[in-house]
């Protein structure tokens, strides 16, 4: 890991690769779970340990672990698929939804400038998770992909991913949930 971190920083100090979020090497280098990361356990002890945010019937919005930004979010159908046509009509309008929820939600709470939302199909177009179908909604601001790698240390990222899920979840849950250990919990 140690070596890692060496070759993180040597990466943000050349002031080239920078513009690219050094620490989703990690991603790129780890082991992948065997299991879909997108068809996650959903009760509530299970939330805040895999960063979901809400849950829906049909769909579930959740911190990408490996984010371009602050403020990443995921958000995928409860069934496994990777084919869009194959979302029954009640379950493509949950999802959109959510998408729509999930936008106005980091407005209010991050108060972005711009907001990158994606869907990428297949490989060559980028997708990290090919057989479940996910939307990246990636909060933007002026100037962010030179001031991330700066204030969000690879070191202390896991925890700046659970306070932004503590900030956050709120307001997914009208009624918080006494889920996790978060400052935000009774
Ligand atoms: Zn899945």
């Amino acid at each position: 890991m140690s070596a890692h971190l060496t070759q993180e920083q040597d990466q943000w100090e050349d002031g080239v690769r920078v513009l690219w979020a050094p620490w989703r090497m990690r991603y790129i280098e780890a082991e992948k779970p065997s299991g879909c990361i997108f068809c996650p356990a959903t009760d509530e002890t299970a939330l805040r340990s895999a960063l979901i945010l809400e849950v829906t019937p049909h769909s579930h919005v959740m911190l990408n672990k490996y984010p371009y930004n602050n403020g990443h979010l995921l958000i995928a159908p409860r069934r496994h698929t990777a084919v869009l046509a194959d979302l029954p009509e009640g379950e493509f309008i949950d999802l959109m939804a959510l998408l729509r929820r999930a936008v106005a939600v980091l407005e209010t709470a991050l108060h972005p400038q711009g907001i990158n939302v994606g869907l990428n199909l297949g490989t060559c177009a980028g997708a990290g998770v090919t057989d479940h179908l996910h939307w990246h909604v990636v909060p933007r601001w002026t100037g962010d992909t030179n001031f991330m790698p700066v204030v969000s240390a690879v070191r202390v990222l896991p925890q700046h991913l659970l306070e932004s899920y503590d900030r956050l979840r709120p307001y997914f849950t009208p009624s918080p949930d006494p889920v996790g250990k978060g400052s935000t919990q009774r």
